[in-house]
C-alpha cells in the first residue's frame, strides 16, 4: 500500500518520505546544501539544480502537506505571510478581492497596506452573511480570501456555499486553513482552490519554527505559484523543513488533544460567572455551530472569552495564570493567552475593532495538550 492511499495518520507519518536511498536513514535528512553536482551540463539528479528552486528535505515536506490537505502539489514558504503573498501576486492591478472582515491582522496588513500600493481594491467582508458574501462581487474581483475559523471572534464561514459562489463567477478561493488544521478541515474537498496555512502554528506545533505553505489540486495553477515561489525566493531553510516533517508525524495526535482539552476549558468558562461570553465553534451557543459540525471533524484548541471587567481586569487575570503563557502565537503543545486589543489586533483601528466586537475585556486561549486539570487549576487560581 502506497502512503498516499493510506489513512490521515499512516499519511501524517509516512507521505512524501522514504528511507533515504543512499543510507537508509529512517528520518529524511536536512539537506543542507545550496547547489548540486550535475551529471552533464544542464542535467540534474531529479529536479534538483539550486536550493532555491528544489530542495530534498523541502520536497518531502510539501509532498506531506499535499496529502494531509487531499491535494496533489504543495508548496513552502518562509512564513505563513510569504506563502500569502505568492497568492496575491497572482493579481494585477486592477483587480478587486473579496476578504473576510475578522482576519488574522498580518493579512489585513498585507492586503490592505502592501497590495493596496499596485492597484488591489478589497471589500473586507463578513462572509457568515450570504448575502452581503454576493452582492460583494464586482467584474474586477478575482480571488476570495478567507479564515474559518476566524481569528479572533473564532466566526465559521461555510466553506462549500462560498466555493459555489466563486465557481459561478470564475473567481478563486483561498482559504487560510490554519486554525483547522488539515485533521479538521480539508477545504479543496469542500471546493476551494488553494489551501493556505501558516504552518508557525498547529503544524509547527511547538513554537519553534516560522513557515507557511499553499496547497492546490490543479496543475496549472501549482505552476503559475511555484513560479512565483522560485521567482520571489521566500523558502523555508532545510532545518525548518526537517523540523516541520518530524512535526507534521504526532499533528493528528496533538490536535485529537487539543480539542479534547478546548472543549473542558470552554465548558468551564461557560459555567463561569465572572465570563460573560464564550466563543468555541463546539458550543452548541456559537452562531455557526451547525455549519463547524458540518464541515469541521472537531473544534479546534482556539477559545475567545469576555471578561465581565473592562481591560484592567482582563490584564489582572493574564498575570495571574502561571500554566498559560502571555504571548502572541497559537498552536503549540504549551498554553498561551493573549489579550486581543492590546496585542495581536491593537493595530486594528478602535473602530473596526469595536465593530468585529473585539472588545477590551476580551481574552484569547490558546489550549495546549497539557493535563487539563492542571489548565482548568490555573484559571481558577488566576480568578480567585
Ligand atoms: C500566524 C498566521 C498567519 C501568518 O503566518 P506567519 O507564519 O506568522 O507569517 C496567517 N494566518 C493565520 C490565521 C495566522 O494565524
Amino acid at each position: 500500500m502506497s502512503a498516499d492511499n493510506a489513512r490521515f495518520a499512516t499519511r501524517a507519518i509516512h507521505a512524501g518520505q522514504r528511507p533515504d536511498p543512499a543510507t537508509g536513514a529512517i528520518m529524511t535528512p536536512i539537506y543542507q546544501t545550496a547547489t548540486y553536482a550535475q551529471p552533464s551540463p544542464g542535467k540534474f539528479v531529479e529536479d534538483f539544480d539550486y536550493s532555491r528552486s528544489s530542495n530534498p528535505t523541502r520536497k518531502a515536506l510539501e509532498a506531506n502537506l499535499a496529502s494531509l490537505e487531499g491535494g496533489a502539489f504543495g508548496l513552502c514558504f518562509g512564513s505563513g505571510c510569504a506563502a500569502m503573498d505568492c497568492v496575491l501576486h497572482q493579481l494585477k492591478p486592477g483587480d478587486h478581492v473579496v476578504l473576510c472582515d475578522d482576519v488574522y491582522g498580518g493579512t489585513n496588513r498585507l492586503f490592505n497596506r502592501v497590495y493596496d500600493k499596485h492597484g488591489i481594491a478589497i471589500s473586507l467582508v463578513d462572509l457568515t452573511d450570504h448575502d452581503a458574501a454576493r452582492a460583494a462581487f464586482r467584474r474586477e474581483t478575482k480571488l476570495m480570501w478567507l479564515e474559518t475559523p476566524t481569528n479572533p471572534m473564532l466566526k465559521v464561514i461555510d466553506i462549500a456555499a462560498m466555493a459555489e459562489m466563486c465557481r459561478g463567477r470564475g473567481v478563486m478561493l483561498a482559504v487560510d486553513n490554519t486554525f483547522a488544521t488539515p485533521v479538521l478541515q480539508n477545504p479543496l474537498s469542500l471546493g476551494a482552490d488553494i489551501v493556505c496555512h501558516s504552518s508557525t502554528k498547529y503544524i509547527g506545533g511547538h513554537s519553534d519554527v516560522v513557515g507557511g505553505a499553499l496547497i492546490t489540486r490543479d496543475a496549472g495553477l501549482h505552476e503559475r505559484l511555484k513560479f512565483v515561489q522560485n521567482s520571489v525566493g521566500a523558502v523555508p531553510g532545510p532545518m525548518d523543513c526537517f523540523l516541520l516533517l518530524r512535526s507534521t508525524k504526532t499533528i493528528h495526535v496533538r490536535v485529537q488533544r487539543h480539542c479534547e482539552n478546548a472543549m473542558k476549558v470552554a465548558r468551564h468558562l461557560e459555567a463561569h460567572k465572572r465570563f460573560t461570553r464564550v466563543v468555541y465553534p463546539g458550543l452548541e451557543s456559537h452562531p455557526q455551530h451547525a455549519v463547524a459540525k458540518k464541515q469541521m471533524c472537531g473544534f479546534g484548541g482556539m477559545i475567545t472569552a469576555e471578561m465581565d471587567g473592562g481591560l484592567e481586569d482582563a490584564r489582572r487575570f493574564l498575570e495571574r495564570l502561571r500554566v498559560f503563557s502571555i504571548a502572541e502565537s497559537l498552536g503549540g503543545v504549551e498554553s498561551l493567552i493573549e489579550s486581543p486589543a492590546i496585542m495581536t489586533h491593537a493595530s486594528v483601528p478602535p473602530e473596526q475593532r469595536a465593530r468585529l466586537g473585539i472588545t477590551d475585556g476580551l481574552v484569547r486561549f490558546s489550549v495546549g495538550i497539557e493535563d487539563v486539570d492542571d489548565l482548568i487549576g490555573d484559571i481558577e487560581q488566576a480568578l480567585g
